[in-house]
């Protein structure tokens, strides 16, 4: 428990269940004094969302489709009136048609491509476009990316390409904003099980194989990345942005992980 946020006001886009990242990073947020709102895409989300909102002082529960412009405008102003100003927003949203999560990138579609660049990529851009207006004492913007953004995993596929995309626009951001004391950052997550996680093909080989070859020899857990997530929205990350953070055991440093037996 610390007072790093204390006084914060913070945009959680993203809860769908208690195994979201985006639950690991309002937890965190929490702890550290912040006072969240929440966003959740479709009405079936809304009773798993409001009961976990409120286990962190929140009644702010707002829907919004990042594919629709008008709806992330409807979210933004509905945060003005309640709080006029914004100090932070966690993006945790990612969509792909799970049919072309796995098999080969190349056989992707072109309306699946652009879906997923629309709610993977674009949507960042535009919430953190609704939020500088809001971010009027200097602000801190989060996404989630993954290492499929840099090299080849299996089955990530037009993800991978997307992830690159939003580590890109990371950066861009990270320049227009910062003359407004506004930072963008993102966290590269190690693999965790999640909803969307469960989507890609032969996700428990993944987590298996991290866990074998990581330098830490362990999957990282929401927690984990709830507490990075602190770092990156809180003061202590002032000097940081157009960043992304990796945190996953240490998996993206391994090309080739010695042999453990002592005697080889
Ligand atoms: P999750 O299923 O809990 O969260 C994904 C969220 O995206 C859901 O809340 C869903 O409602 C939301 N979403 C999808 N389409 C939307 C739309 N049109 N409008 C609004 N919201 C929409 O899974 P998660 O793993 O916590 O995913 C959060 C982020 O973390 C994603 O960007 C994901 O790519 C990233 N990530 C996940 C892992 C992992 O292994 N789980 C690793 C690295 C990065």
């Amino acid at each position: 428990q610390t007072d790093l946020l204390k006084g914060k006001r913070g945009l959680i886009m993203g809860l769908a269940n208690d195994k979201s990242i985006a639950w690991g990073i309002a937890r965190a947020c929490r702890e550290a004094g912040a006072d969240l709102a929440f966003s959740y895409q479709g009405d079936a989300l809304l009773k798993r969302v409001r009961p976990l909102a409120a286990e962190v002082g929140s009644d702010i529960v707002l829907p919004c489709d990042v594919s629709d412009m008008a709806s992330v405008d409807t979210l933004f102003a509905a945060i003005e009136e309640r709080w006029g100003r914004l100090d932070f927003i966690v993006h945790a949203i990612g969509f792909s048609d799970k049919d072309q999560l796995r098999g080969r990138y190349v056989d992707t579609t072109r309306d699946n491509f652009l879906n997923t660049m629309d709610i993977s990529v674009f949507s960042f851009t535009a919430v953190v476009n609704r939020a500088e207006r809001l971010m009027t004492e200097g602000g801190s913007c989060l996404t989630l990316t993954y290492y499929g953004a840099e090299r080849v995993m299996p089955h990530y596929n037009v993800m991978g390409v997307a992830k690159a995309a939003l580590e890109a626009s990371v950066r861009y951001m990270a320049e227009d904003l910062g003359k407004k004391g506004v930072r963008v950052n993102a966290i590269s997550a190690g693999p965790i099980k999640t909803l969307a996680a469960s989507g890609i093909g032969d996700f428990r080989y993944i987590l298996k194989w991290n866990e074998l070859n990581s330098p830490l020899r362990r999957n990282v857990t929401q927690e984990e990345v709830g507490k990075s997530a602190l770092y990156l929205l809180s003061d202590l990350g002032s000097g940081t942005t157009g960043e992304v953070l990796h945190v996953d055991a240490g998996y993206h440093v391994v090309g080739m992980k010695a042999v453990d037996a002592p005697d080889i």
